[in-house]
């Protein structure tokens, strides 16, 4: 039996990515259902060629006009607009791809967790926002949570087989999350009020989404996964140690307690993550070409500074904190980022913005969904006041 995939997100970069690995093995995978927010005519080319049961877009006119375009083709898959439809298109496949961005993606990834679904988690901000209820979902409805960010996919990989934190630890010291340092890991500290979106979109190693990559920039990204890491590997906060790693060649590390540390690597391509979650605990081609280690030759590594990067210290604070206060956060950081690329607020403005709405609203129990999502807006309008009072 061929497994059913829902792609939620898949005209973003790692949607793009993950119907790549599939394309490679149609005797293994279907798609059943494809969702993005407005970009029509990709999803109609991606309904040409992966003919999924089920298409998910934004708005109802978005939806009009693909049912349309698929109808003079002959295409019959059914269109539905959305987040309903989201989370009905999680619930009914086999394996759900959580590739949308951001805090609209938090709903129908836990809808595929609370159906039992194999879950394969791109979406880092859905996890940071409901980390406790995200992997109750999970247990108690004997879902399969595989991470794709490319990291926790490395320490997925470096972590024993029957590693859960029920067992307490299996003799794991330290989890090393590397990170590039993004664009702006040399550049004069005094400068980097002035930069661009442009410039801080240009990440070295990977090509990715805008908001990842300014959060790549700002190193909000690492911060998110600090917290995302917490969740998936239930490892305390001084337990994670994040290290620059300029190549992305290690995509993580495990520090033992004997002294090993086991390292994952690879060439900077999701395919290899998402490929790995795909057909886990099997290994399949990705289309990832094979590292060329001696090419390489150099390895670098180095502490953070968090001078340079307080979005990195905020995330730390925010997970010690508990509770919603990692949900504040990345509401703030959301809003924060738009800003910056609609050239509202300056580059150093993001931290402060963050800073400031953390301070703002108070910091509740993560009970159920609805509080999270209240706290969320509540972000959101603090996070408004903050670029108003810049402007
Ligand atoms: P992207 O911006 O390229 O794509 C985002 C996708 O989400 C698109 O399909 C878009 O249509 C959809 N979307 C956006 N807003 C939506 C909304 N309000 N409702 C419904 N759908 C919406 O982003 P990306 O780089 O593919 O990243 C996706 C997720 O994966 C993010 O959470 C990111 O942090 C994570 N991730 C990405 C990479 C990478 O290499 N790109 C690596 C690790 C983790
Ligand atoms: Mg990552």
């Amino acid at each position: 039996m061929k497994q059913q995939i829902t792609i939620l997100g898949s005209t973003g970069s790692i949607g793009v990515s993950t119907l790549d690995v599939i394309s490679r093995h149609p005797e293994r995978y279907q798609v059943f259902a494809l969702t993005a927010h407005s970009r029509v005519d990709e999803l109609f080319q991606q309904c040409a060629q992966f003919k999924p049961k089920f298409a998910v877009l934004g708005t109802s006119d978005a939806a009009s006009l693909l049912a349309d375009k698929l109808r003079s083709h002959d295409i019959a898959t059914k269109v539905l607009f959305g987040a309903a439809a989201l989370c009905e298109v999680a619930r009914d496949a086999d394996v759900v791809m959580a590739a949308i961005v951001g805090a609209a993606g938090l709903a129908p990834s836990i809808a595929a967790a609370r159906a039992g679904k194999k879950v394969l988690l791109a979406n880092k901000e859905a996890l940071v926002m409901s980390g406790q209820l995200f992997m109750d979902a999970v247990s108690e409805n004997n879902a399969t949570l595989l991470p794709i960010d490319s990291e926790h996919n490395a320490i997925f990989q470096c972590l024993p087989h029957d590693f859960n934190r029920q067992q307490g630890g299996r003799g794991v010291a330290k989890i090393l999350l590397t990170a590039s340092g993004g664009p702006f890991l040399q550049r004069d500290l005094s400068t980097l009020g002035q930069v661009t979106p442009e410039q801080a979109i240009a990440h070295p190693n990977w090509v990715m989404g805008k908001k990842i990559s300014i959060d790549s920039a700002t190193m909000m990204n690492k911060g998110l996964e600090v917290i995302e890491a917490h969740w998936l590997f239930g490892t305390p906060a001084d337990q994670i140690e994040v290290v620059i790693h300029p190549q992305s060649v290690i995509h993580s590390m495990v520090s033992y307690q004997d002294g090993s540390v086991l390292a994952q690597l690879g060439n900077p391509d999701m395919r290899t993550p998402i490929a790995y979650g795909l057909a886990y605990p099997e290994r399949i081609d990705s289309g990832v070409a094979q590292l060329d280690i001696t090419k390489i030759g150099q390895l670098q590594f180095y502490k953070p500074d968090f001078e340079r990067f307080p979005c990195l210290a905020i995330a730390f604070d925010a997970l010690r904190a508990g509770a919603t206060s990692p949900a504040i956060m990345n509401a703030a950081n959301e809003v924060a980022v738009q800003a910056f690329l609609d050239g509202k607020i300056g580059f150093l403005h993001i931290p402060e913005l963050i800073s400031s709405v953390l301070n703002a609203v108070e910091n509740r129990a993560a009970t159920d969904l609805e509080t999270i999502m209240q706290q969320d807006s509540l972000a959101r309008i603090s996070a408004q006041q903050f670029i108003s009072r810049v402007k």
